[in-house]
């Protein structure tokens, strides 16, 4: 992934809020990149634009040597909310990505669907409704759900924060399993300076708004 001299100016009422100023960072195949920094400096804005959810203002987003320009099926992407299908079970939730692209969902993509649920701990919970779920769990149905079309990057936006400390060092830990079995080039945005610690391979630090990368900081253990 490749920023170039990114900018970010949203039009609002009340006049224009600049978001982004000047933004150049690489990030590597399979390199695992946590961005940290405080609320309001950018840092979703960032990941849309990796996702092709929106368009910078300046300066250019490259995937792969192409220009970002649309929505892309090899980027998957986690909110910080869990956003499932209220009346879908989570099979079903899991297995959307397929059914939005091709219009149907094939036997293959159902097996897939119960590998993933079965990767984040969740098999037997196919059939049940995301209610009937803890905050946790409904956020592995999402992460899940990321991984089925088994894109290249996967963008995580604070993927945990709704959650309890304890489930968050659990679901932490079991994100590095899954990597270590299927590695990913992965855009980790968090607030958490131990779980960026504990999983990235570099930490990037955000300035305040407007948002720009002030410092690289070298994890030194982190992914042993
Ligand atoms: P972070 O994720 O770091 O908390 P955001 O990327 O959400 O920050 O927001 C960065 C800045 O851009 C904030 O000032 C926010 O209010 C503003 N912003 C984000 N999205 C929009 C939008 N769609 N319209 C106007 N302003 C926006
Ligand atoms: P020390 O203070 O002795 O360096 P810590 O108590 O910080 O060690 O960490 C002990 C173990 O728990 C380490 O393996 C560390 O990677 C892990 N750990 C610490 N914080 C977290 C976290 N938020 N999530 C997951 N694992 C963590």
């Amino acid at each position: 992934i490749r920023f170039d001299k990114l900018g970010q100016v949203f039009k609002t009422r009340s006049g224009p809020t600049e978001a982004l100023r000047d933004v150049s960072f690489d990030v590597a195949r399979h390199e695992f990149v946590s961005i940290l920094g405080p609320s309001g400096c950018g840092k979703s804005t960032l990941l849309r634009m990796i996702a092709g959810l929106l368009k910078p203002t300046s300066g250019s987003v490259a995937v792969f040597g192409l220009r970002v320009e649309a929505p892309r099926d090899d980027i998957g992407i986690v909110f910080q909310k869990p956003t499932l299908l209220p009346w879908a079970n989570v099979e079903d939730n899991v297995v959307f990505p397929a059914r939005h692209k091709t219009g149907r969902v094939t036997p293959k993509d159902r097996e897939r669907a119960g590998e993933l649920l079965k990767m984040v701990g969740l098999s037997g919970f196919e059939k049940r409704l995301p209610e009937e779920l803890s905050g946790g769990m409904q956020q592995r149905v999402g992460i899940a759900r990321a991984l089925l079309m088994d894109p290249d990057i996967l963008l995580m936006d604070e993927p945990f924060s709704a959650l309890d400390a304890l489930t968050r060092e659990v679901m932490g830990f079991d994100l590095l399993r899954i990597f270590s079995e299927r590695p990913k080039t992965v855009v980790f945005i968090t607030h958490s300076v131990s779980e960026a610690a504990l999983l990235s391979d570099r930490v990037l630090v955000m300035t305040e708004r407007p948002g720009s990368i002030l410092t690289e900081v070298t994890v030194p253990v982190g992914r042993t």
